[in-house]
């Protein structure tokens, strides 16, 4: 048998191996279990051009849970929306929240089914949290949906967190309006979360890994860093602003995870005032 027809049949129903799923590359270079031939194939062919792009994917996820812990710890949030949320992986958003407080409530939403699948299975018992398979093209869809609805309360202040997600929605998809309708959707005092592969300009550096996700990945946009900070229009930025991923409230870790790939994604967290 074929590694593809082994992972053809040990696929969950609904989920089409033959077709790298962003969802399922993202999980191989965070050492996950969750992805298939097709998947390490596009993941195989950027590690061939830039041996160490795993380090971009694991200093997005680390901004990702120190902005979950600014967010629980210091700014008071409860509630998260979290769209394009990825396969389940260590360090989830409920989890470093639950850390801090076990009520905060969880919507994940992607539009992968796998996402689906696995974030049933993982929270079947849990009553704060919920996975939802939606379209980020569609908010209106993610905020009127039955499971949002019952796990938050849109009167009161939600983080919505967008994470390496906008990078996957085309210009003509609106990637500004999404933003800015989840921002009219929640009251003040919420916040935003983005973090986005951004397009530095010439850089010999990130040039050939921008050129192998464009080429691998269908939909794949870098933006330059003034089109991204305007997704934050109406918010206020919380300091230190729009900056690249290590540079957003270091800890130790991020300390270690400087390095020179990460020109190529910058994190932004906003206020809603
Ligand atoms: N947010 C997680 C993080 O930052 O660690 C995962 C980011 S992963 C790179 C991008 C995720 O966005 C994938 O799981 C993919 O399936 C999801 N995604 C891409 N386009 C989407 C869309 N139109 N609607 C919902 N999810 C989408």
């Amino acid at each position: 048998m074929t590694e593809l027809n082994a992972a053809r049949e040990a696929a969950p129903s609904g989920v089409d191996v033959n077709t790298p799923s962003i969802a399922r590359v993202y999980d191989f270079f965070l050492d996950g279990k969750d992805n298939y031939a097709s998947d390490r194939e596009v993941a195989q062919a950027l590690l061939d051009i830039v041996p160490e792009a795993a380090i971009v994917a694991r200093a997005n996820r680390a901004v990702l849970r120190r902005a979950v812990r600014y967010l629980v710890g210091e700014a008071g949030i409860r509630q998260f929306l979290d769209i394009g949320s990825g396969l389940p992986t260590a360090g989830n958003v409920h989890e470093i929240a639950h850390e801090i407080d076990p009520d905060t409530r969880v919507v994940y939403v992607d539009n992968d089914p796998i996402v689906l699948v696995h974030g049933r299975a993982l929270l079947a018992d849990n009553k704060t949290t919920v996975v939802v398979q939606a379209d980020a093209r569609r908010p209106r869809e993610i905020l009127e949906h039955e499971a949002t609805r019952e796990m938050l309360d849109l009167d009161r202040p939600v983080a919505v967190l967008l994470a390496g997600l906008l990078h996957h929605i085309e210009d003509q998809d609106d990637p500004k309006g999404i933003a800015a309708e989840l921002r009219d959707a929640v009251p003040s005092g919420s916040h935003l979360l983005i973090t986005h592969f951004c397009d530095p300009g010439d850089d010999p550096l990130t040039d050939p890994m921008r050129a192998a996700l464009r080429a691998k990945m269908s939909g794949f946009v870098d933006r330059r860093r003034e089109v991204i900070a305007e997704f934050f229009e109406g918010l206020e930025m919380v300091s230190p602003g729009l900056v690249h991923l290590h540079e957003w409230r270091p800890d130790a870790e991020a300390q270690e995870q400087d390095h020179p790939l990460q020109r190529f994604m910058v994190a932004g967290l906003a206020r809603k005032p």
